[in-house]
């Protein structure tokens, strides 16, 4: 898995070897200062990599997530000074704190464009930092909470080396978390949530589960951070959380590569220990700062993590053999039962275009029907219905004899409906299995939880998916192309690799979107064998193609549409025959070649 798998290996020995140094520190270095700094760090550094979960890989952008961290750090310390609850009761509680914020600040992400909502998380950090100082009988207004003891365990209480080392131990155990999450489906459907969410939802993902699960782990983390930074500084007040901290923790996850696993860690620290480096050109230091991220911009859009990853692989491909077409025996596949279709009087309007009007259509299980027709006259809107995009106007819709009327695009593909889409909707981050094995997002049942600790299921049938994948993908002649990254795909393969990510679902019901389009000679010669193969199996199939040859030689019946409606339907003799049609749209030459 080039694309998440490079993010996890190529960095891991200077990640461990990092670990290692860091853990000595207080052994090799004398002097408060030095632990002082490494230990605040460390909390930083775990705010960042919620962040990076939430605003890198899933696109939201918080500008509240300092007063996330605000907030789990003053439930710790409230709890622990002013009720004298233990570190190991107060923590939890900021925790759950603080994802119960992050919840909250979700909900206006399902209604809100990206900037509407960044504004939003920007009054909320006010808010909280307002609160800070107002609720004086909770907080202690400016003088904030004094003498924040330090964790004990077993009656025996932490020393700062100590606490470090807890702390990175929970730094350590946080990252291979998300790490994991990352590299699940939860992680593929991540990615696509903000530029691809049409993709998300017909793979069967939930838009809604999706960004609150991101937003309740971001904020989790924050507030452990929070947990930390009171019994590390052992006074909290105000000044602890300015307003700005919010964009630092922003900029520290740009500056270090957003939707990069290390992307948090280096931008910690080059945000803090740059700072101590430069400490001599004090005065230069805004300018500085100001420089080079204009110029991270300019020559390292994905950061600094991301540029030595894109370096790494370079250097990787350069070295590496040109790959030998091992020619591998086409993949027999389970036999998929395909579902019926009922298709009845139905309309859609977008304003004042009729795109349908009482357009109807039946197909039994196993039917391979064609939808032609001039450009704009309502087949992609069809499909668009069918899977659920958008409300009927009118009619009625039963996939599999059940009613599909007001359900969501996601829940239509959980029935078992996947599509491909005109224009091909790969996720250009991901590698080419891992977009197909987004196909199968609806039938992994591992919980959060168990893909988060790596246990032993949630591997096991993340293995399974991906074999299942690499099976379809061999069955599209696309195997020797796994690795690469999806963006680098030439666009006729990108239609085979969303042919794959559609059947890994095993759709009872397919809808292919002008899949020829595009396509080369010899592609075409291929999509026409695979459509075979794939009918073969035994799904339905709805194909819109303007390659009346294939039609012919494809579909048991077809449908002609002109202007939204039905202007002749039945088989494929009969509707090339129809006069109409001759006239209208085929063309006396597309025919007699169709016929041949
Ligand atoms: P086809 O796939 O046959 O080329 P479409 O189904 O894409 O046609 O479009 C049918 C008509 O509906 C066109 O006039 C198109 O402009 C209109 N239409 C489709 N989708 C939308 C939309 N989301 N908003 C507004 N108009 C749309
Ligand atoms: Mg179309």
């Amino acid at each position: 898995m080039a694309a998440l798998q490079s993010r996890r290996g190529s960095l891991l020995p200077i990640c461990l070897a990092f670990v290692l140094v860091a853990g000595a520190l207080p052994l090799l270095v004398q002097g408060e200062f030095v632990l002082f700094l490494s230990t605040q760090i460390a909390i930083y550094f775990l705010v960042a990599l919620g962040l990076n979960l939430l605003c890198g890989y899933g696109g939201q952008i918080s500008l509240g997530h300092g007063a996330l961290f605000a907030i789990g750090a003053y439930a710790t310390a409230i709890s622990m000074v002013d009720y004298q609850l233990s570190f190991w009761i107060a923590a939890p509680i900021a925790i759950v704190l603080t994802a119960g914020a992050g919840a909250l600040m979700a909900l206006p992400a399902f209604r809100l464009s990206t900037w509407y909502f960044a504004l939003i998380t920007l009054g909320f950090a006010n808010v909280i930092g307002g609160l800070l100082t107002e609720l004086r009988g909770l907080t202690h207004g400016f003088a904030g909470i004094v003498g924040v003891p330090k964790p004990a365990v077993f009656g025996h209480t932490l020393i700062q080396a100590q606490l470090y080392w807890f702390l990175l131990a929970v730094c350590l155990l946080s990252f291979l978390a998300i790490r994991n999450l990352i590299q699940s489906r939860f992680g593929r459907a991540l990615l696509g949530l903000h530029d691809h969410s049409v993709l998300v939802r017909g793979v069967g993902a939930s838009l809604v589960n999706l960004k609150m699960q991101a937003f309740v782990i971001s904020a989790a983390l924050a507030g452990l951070a929070g947990s930390f930074m009171a019994v590390h500084k052992t006074v909290i007040t105000p000044d602890d959380f300015p307003t700005d901290l919010s964009t630092f923790f922003l900029l520290v996850i740009v500056l270090g590569g957003m939707a990069r696993l290390h992307g948090a860690l280096v931008g910690t620290l080059i945000f803090f220990i740059v700072p101590e480096v430069l400490s001599a050109l004090h005065d230069w230091r805004l300018l500085i700062y100001g420089t080079s991220l204009l110029l991270l911009i300019l020559f390292a859009p994905s950061g600094v993590a991301g540029g030595i990853e894109n370096l790494m692989r370079r250097r990787r491909a350069a070295r590496s053999e040109p790959v030998i077409d091992e020619p591998l025996a086409k993949a027999t596949l389970q036999p998929i039962q395909g579902a019926a279709l009922e298709v009845s009087g139905v309309s859609k309007r977008f304003g004042g275009i009729a795109a349908l009007t009482d357009v109807s259509l039946v197909l039994k299980p196993g039917d391979v029907h064609a939808v032609v027709g001039p450009n704009g006259s309502g087949k992609t809107t069809l499909l668009n219905l069918i899977s659920g995009y958008y409300p009927l106007d009118g009619g009625h819709i039963t996939i599999g004899g059940r009613d599909v009327i007001g359900k969501e695009a996601g829940h239509i593909a959980r029935m078992g409906v996947r599509r491909t889409f005109q224009t091909p909707k790969l996720i250009p981050d991901l590698d080419v299995l891992e977009n197909v094995m987004l196909g199968a997002f609806s039938d992994e049942h591992s919980s959060l939880l168990s893909i988060a600790c790596g246990l032993p299921g949630a591997r096991r049938e993340a293995a399974a998916r991906e074999a299942q994948a690499m099976h379809y993908l061999q069955f599209v002649g696309l195997h020797q192309r796994a690795h690469d990254p999806a963006g680098e795909v030439p666009h006729g393969q990108q239609r085979l690799v969303e042919i794959a990510r559609a059947l890994v679902g095993r759709p009872g019901l397919l809808l292919l979107d002008e899949p020829a389009a595009g396509l080369s000679l010899d592609e075409l010669d291929g999509l026409a064998k695979l459509v075979h193969e794939i009918a073969g199996l035994g799904t339905t199939v709805i194909i819109v193609e303007h390659h009346l040859e294939l039609v012919a030689n494809l579909a048991h019946s077809v449908t002609v549409l002109d202007g939204g409606r039905i202007l002749a339907s039945g088989t494929p003799e009969s509707v090339f025959n129809n006069e109409n049609v001759m006239a209208a749209y085929m063309g006396k030459r597309a025919l007699d070649g169709a016929k041949s």
